[in-house]
């Protein structure tokens, strides 16, 4: 199926990952390493995007769970000869639902929390076309990627990454305890003010008193 050229970059080469998107990248290694094995092929650089949220009528998918349809549309880019691969893959999904009183609600945004099922089954067919196209295949030689036998991803899922959370946790964490600090002093400040402007209205009365009784009993009686 391949030729020597190819050959000596399977298994040898490591596979780089430009990951643009927050889902675990030794998750999408371990999938794109799965798929260029069985595909006996292995693209130089494989570049991770989100990618558009668009809704084809014709290309929903039943829900595993319950009385839903969804939409997913995995993006790719393969170029022609030994090089890169671009996938769109999904940050959200659209997703229509019948509400409680049979009412059907349409193309609700849904942020997914893991890829898995159909989703990781769809990018594992859409990263083998492309690969295909690094190959030197064009489409009226190629088979739809729907055609394509994934199977051997078996149940792999795709989580987010996790270190990027917490190092994010941390800078909020971070930040938010600053704003406690900032607040606490002006709030002091404030009080300050407030009690200084209170002792500087209690003055200004009193010599504003002093005032007001030598008008009322010395200079009335000059003119
Ligand atoms: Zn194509």
């Amino acid at each position: 199926m391949f030729n020597k050229f190819e050959q000596k970059f399977i298994g040898v080469i490591k596979l780089k990952i430009e990951n643009k998107t927050s889902w675990d990248t030794k998750n999408l290694q371990t999938l794109f390493n799965l798929v260029c094995k069985h595909e006996g092929y292995k693209p130089k650089t494989v570049i991770v995007k989100y990618g558009k949220m668009v809704r084809k009528d014709n290309d929903n998918d039943k829900c595993p769970f319950g009385n839903r349809l969804y939409n997913i549309r995995i993006g790719g880019l393969g170029g022609l000869g030994y090089g890169w691969v671009k996938l769109m893959i999904p940050n959200s999904i659209l997703v229509s639902n019948w509400d409680k009183n049979g009412k059907f609600i349409r193309d609700q945004r849904e942020k997914l929390m893991i890829l898995d099922g159909t989703i990781v089954k769809k990018i594992s067919q859409v990263f083998a076309h492309e690969i295909g196209h690094n190959r030197g295949l064009i489409h009226n030689v190629m088979k739809h990627s729907s055609d394509i036998n994934v199977d051997y991803i078996d149940d792999l899922v795709i989580h987010r990454m996790v270190c990027n959370n917490k190092k994010n946790t941390d800078v909020i964490t971070k930040r938010y305890n600053h704003t406690i600090i900032m607040t606490d002093k002006y709030k002091s400040k404030i009080s300050k003010l407030e009690s200084e402007l209170k002792k500087t209205n209690k003055t200004f009365k009193k010599w504003n008193n002093k005032k007001q009784y030598y008008e009322k009993n010395y200079l009335n009686k000059v003119k």
